[in-house]
């Protein structure tokens, strides 16, 4: 059976209805046997509906600064990572690749 802590991983997803037949029953399975994960579920359920319920507004202009910068160096870092794994494959010897 599934651990409360495993529950706890697959809430959203459950709620969001990303999970596949063999999780949403184990999520099930276990709501129905564990009260605590099941008021937890509870909270979880309501705290989507109320969230889904808020309009929706744009971020202010320094997170949205913020969050553009951030993603700008992650950017540059994947493409960075990304070209220093090509260098040390090309660098590797044939056996080693
Ligand atoms: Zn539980």
């Amino acid at each position: 059976m599934l651990s409360c802590k495993a529950l706890t991983e697959l809430v959203t997803d459950h709620l969001e209805r990303e999970l596949s037949i063999g999780p949403r029953m184990s999520v099930s399975l276990h709501l129905s046997s564990c009260p605590d994960c099941r008021a937890y579920f509870g909270q979880m359920k309501w705290l989507v509906k109320l969230l889904r319920q808020m309009p929706a507004e744009p971020a202010p202009p320094k997170v949205s600064d913020k969050l553009l910068l951030f993603f700008r160096r992650w950017h540059q870092a994947s493409k960075m990572a990304a070209r220093h794994r090509t260098r040390t494959l090309q660098l590797l010897p044939a056996d080693r690749v």
